[in-house]
């Protein structure tokens, strides 16, 4: 049974304009003609692919192939239902809808009550700040202007009364444990948050969860958050990003900053594309979340233990979105850790800027936080970073690491560092697989690979998709090591899940070309010395008029000549490879 009519649903879809909505949640640029270009949030996207269409009312991927109206675009986006994705859209253009009579989604009507419970939360807290003066002291302390209070909704929870003031207003006892704002003591439900500011956390739509800073010195947590709920999940959230969304494309970076007074006070200084992360588990899903708006990040946490811990672990997840990173090291002259709200609040936007102005790259960031001394030490360290080289997608970005470790350390350089351009046949961006064109050994290749699960933790370190002269290939493995790095091994079906249609075909269509299982570790070393020194033949060319280089190339090519003919005499060459 529909749930509105097959009429309104017309009307709304007619008077919405989809680059509205969907500008909710990816930024879009005017490319002519009426029609907007976005990142695609279906996939891991790192050139605009989304084109939309306000004329008829659709969006397209011309990479993924995710495509549709605009109430598709936001259940796929937001997790929900028709019934709600059509209530958000109509929220989001002012469209009157009729009253809804019955739902499908059983959490519907919990969800939308927990979200109505924290927005009633909010709006109490924020007038129980007006009448404390020792929560409107401890702002002033802090140096929070009003403005800055108004635009962060800053709140405030007494001892008791949230329950009592929401049980007037007909919100029932279990339901606001639910919400996360009041807990179960001995049958009966108690005020979770007392003496604490309160702090809106928020996705596009509202307020899901509130963390609350301990002003009355009783507990022992200086900060407390809402618990998970059916709005609310820690991993895919972003404290600030609500806020900050429009200036972190403009400036195209983002700041990571720890906590919530980090990005309330840079915002009150003016410098505003900043997301917390809010303690240490930035999880894959805030990455990809932010990756939609930049590519570039700035990490900006304290320097202690633990926020050592969690850069490294920014560092790690970033990587695999292929972003940029820097790390923004905050020390006073005299050899102080400062954290950015105290930074900003004492020097202002340009006394960030300043440590900003001096961020180093991820790469040097780690080796001078790492006690390298002994060759052992150094040896270690190169093993761990081209591990991190290794997850990023961007061929450029990890020729352009690889060259640093070398020039930093010596080292020989194992992953390619040359890609390329595409051969002719793909010079167009067609989207056609010319199979034809698909070289035997690449084939077997990326079947070995695929298929054998034995050799794939050695795949993904020795053998990198930039060396495939084919593109289709090269992606089809990439999403391979994707997986791999993700689940930690590469199941078909998984795969086929998770590829776009042209390489899910690729997949299906892929020739078998037969192995044993005592061959294929000879026969794998093998292929990839073949690609390596194809590769390094076409470097060649490139670098006849820097003789150094070129003749590095040629050593390098002797070494893997030799390599091969030491594994024509029997002899195992795997371990040289690396
Ligand atoms: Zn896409």
């Amino acid at each position: 049974m529909p749930l509105y009519s097959e009429e309104t649903i017309q009307q709304l879809k007619e008077a919405a304009d989809i680059s509205i909505v969907i500008e909710q949640f990816v930024p879009l640029k005017r490319t002519g003609g009426g029609k907007y270009l976005g990142l695609c949030p279906f996939h891991n996207d790192s050139h605009p692919s989304m084109n939309v269409n306000p004329h008829m009312g659709i969006y397209k991927c011309f990479a993924c192939g995710a495509g549709g109206n605009v109430f598709k675009f936001v259940m796929e986006h937001e997790k929900m239902n028709f019934p709600s994705a059509v209530e958000f859209v109509a929220n989001t253009v002012g469209f009157p809808l009729p009253k809804l009579t019955q739902t499908q989604d059983i959490h519907y009507e919990e969800k939308d009550l927990i979200r109505k419970i924290n927005e009633f939360a909010k709006d109490w807290f924020k007038e129980q700040l007006a009448k404390s003066d020792s929560a409107k002291s401890y702002l002033e302390q802090r140096g929070i202007t009003e403005k800055t209070k108004d635009l962060f909704e800053i709140g405030y929870a007494p001892q008791s009364g949230l329950l009592l003031a929401a049980g007037k207003n007909g919100f029932k006892p279990e339901m606001i444990v639910k919400a996360g704002l009041a807990a179960e003591k001995d049958g009966r439900a108690i005020d979770k948050f007392r003496e604490r500011l309160m702090i809106p956390i928020c996705n596009f739509s509202g307020v899901v969860a509130f963390g609350g800073r301990d002003l009355g010195g009783n507990s022992p947590a200086k900060y407390m958050n809402s618990p998970e709920t059916l709005i609310y999940n820690k991993s895919e959230i972003l404290f600030g990003l609500n806020k900050s969304r429009r200036a972190i494309p403009k400036e195209d970076s983002v700041i990571l900053v720890e906590g919530y007074f980090d990005v309330i006070s840079m915002f009150q200084s003016g410098v505003e594309n900043v997301v917390a992360i809010s303690g240490i588990g930035f999880s894959d899903t805030q990455a990809k979340l932010l990756a939609r708006y930049t590519k570039t990040a700035y990490i900006s946490l304290d320097g202690d233990e633990a926020g050592q811990k969690a850069t490294e672990r920014c560092i790690e997840v970033l990587l695999a979105q292929s972003f940029s990173i820097s790390v923004v090291n905050l020390m006073s002259e005299s050899g102080e850790k400062i954290d950015p709200d105290s930074l900003v609040m004492q020097g202002g936007a340009e006394a960030f800027r300043a440590h900003q102005g001096k961020a180093k790259n991820w790469l040097n960031y780690l080796a001078d936080k790492t006690k390298l001394t002994s060759p052992d030490e150094k040896a270690k360290f190169v093993e761990r970073t081209k591990k991190l080289i290794a997850t990023m997608n961007n061929a450029e970005l990890r020729n352009q690491y690889l060259n640093l470790l070398k020039e930093r350390f010596g080292t020989s350089v194992s992953l390619p560092v040359f890609r390329p351009k595409p051969q002719a046949e793909f010079a167009q961006n067609t989207d056609e697989i010319h199979w034809k064109s698909l070289p035997s050994i690449e084939i077997w290749l990326v079947n070995v690979i695929l298929k054998n699960p034995d050799l794939q933790s050695t795949a993904i370190q020795i053998c990198d998709p930039s060396l495939l002269s084919s593109r289709w290939l090269a992606e089809l493995l990439d999403y391979g090591y994707a997986l791999y790095e993700e689940t930690g091994k590469i199941e078909l079906r998984t795969l086929y899940d998770k590829l776009p249609d042209t390489h899910k075909d690729l997949l299906t269509h892929l020739p078998e070309k037969p192995w044993t299982k005592e061959g294929a570790v000879k026969e794998f070393s093998n292929a990839v010395l073949k690609l390596r020194i194809s590769r390094l033949k076409v470097e060649l060319k490139t670098a006849r008029e820097d003789f150094e280089r070129y003749k590095e190339i040629q050593s390098q090519i002797k070494h893997y000549e030799d390599l091969e003919q030491r594994a024509k005499d029997g002899e195992d060459i795997l371990k040289f490879l690396y």
